[in-house]
């Protein structure tokens, strides 16, 4: 099918894609284990797909604020693959699938040396949030809001403020996690200022048409197709976007390989950034959940884009 044709079909087919994906949402579950996201709709779901001329299809709650949750833990790895090269990092965490939930420490005692499967659980990200460069929790977060921004090609992006102080008021097993870890040797730094840092990129406020500009720069290896502006060097795009097919969907990420075979980045607040590689940048919120943390009904919606249009990249 031509590019034209594609996106003429994305662009009257998506709206109604979206509502039968949307009665999905009623077998979900919003979560709450961070009391400030339990407030987000169980029924809304919204799609931007951005192409590279900066066309965009997109339908449904797209408008919705939510907060990057666990998609931040993409962009923070780049960062910190910038600041300190791969050598300096994967000393620090893995490059394993684990099988287990985004908050599980059960490997961190069991396996040695006990540095994290993979920077995209919790573990993960948070030993990462410790080798951003900055002075301080302050000037690290900082660094990372400004990298996120120039991604997404919007200069206001902020934080919400309520959805981060309930986290940091709430996150005892995140806690646990970055002592064990500050015991394992993995952390640099005081445990409160790596878990701030955490805390804050988690969130960070987007909507759906923000995570699709910052997935269209990962679809074109690190380069805003947009601007003409190399944002990220190539190789660290590989590395997140290998990270993204093999766990960017928790320990659903194989099945989500299969039935869409893009890579992938949910968070717990019900976004998924996900991207056609040299085509679409996409963002897509649905707050309801399944039972491995995944948005329901925006997974259903990719698997029937990605069957339609026959996307996947296997
Ligand atoms: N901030 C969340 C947490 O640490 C991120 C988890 C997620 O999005 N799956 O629990």
């Amino acid at each position: 099918m031509s590019e034209t044709s594609e996106f003429d079909r994305l662009l009257t087919q998506l709206p109604l894609w979206l509502e039968t994906s949307r009665k999905r949402a009623a077998e979900g579950k919003v979560a709450s284990y961070i009391p400030e996201l339990s407030k987000m709709p169980q029924s809304a779901l919204g799609i931007a797909v951005l192409d590279a001329n900066g066309r965009t299809a997109s339908a449904g709650d797209c408008g919705i604020p939510f907060t990057m949750q666990s998609i931040s833990k993409v962009f923070t790895l780049i960062l910190a693959l910038m600041d300190n090269g791969e050598a300096a990092v994967f000393d620090k965490v893995g490059m394993e699938p684990t099988g287990d939930n985004f908050n599980s420490m059960l490997k961190l005692e069991l396996v040695r040396p006990g540095i994290p499967f993979n920077p995209l659980i919790n573990a993960g990200a948070i030993a990462v949030s410790s080798l951003i460069a900055g002075a301080d929790s302050e000037e690290k977060s900082s660094r990372i809001l400004s990298f996120f921004r120039k991604l997404a090609g919007n200069p206001s992006l902020e934080l919400d403020e309520d959805v981060y102080r309930s986290e940091a008021a709430t996150a005892n097993l995140n806690r646990s996690m970055a002592y064990l870890l500050k015991d394992n040797g993995v952390l640099e730094g005081g445990v409160d200022e790596v878990l701030d840092v955490y805390f804050r990129h988690c969130s960070i406020k987007v909507a759906c048409a923000d995570i699709a500009r910052m997935a269209l720069v990962l679809a074109f290896d690190g380069a805003d197709p947009l601007t003409g502006e190399s944002l990220i060097p190539r190789r660290y795009v590989q590395i997140a976007k290998t990270f993204m097919i093999t766990c960017g969907m928790y320990n659903a990420s194989g099945e989500f390989a299969i039935q869409v075979g893009l890579p992938a980045k949910s968070g717990v607040s019900g976004g998924i950034l996900t991207l056609v590689p040299g085509r679409y940048g996409i963002g897509v919120v649905g707050p309801a959940l399944n039972r491995k943390g995944n948005s329901i009904a925006g997974v259903h919606l990719m698997e029937t884009l990605s069957r339609e249009f026959d996307w996947s990249m296997f």
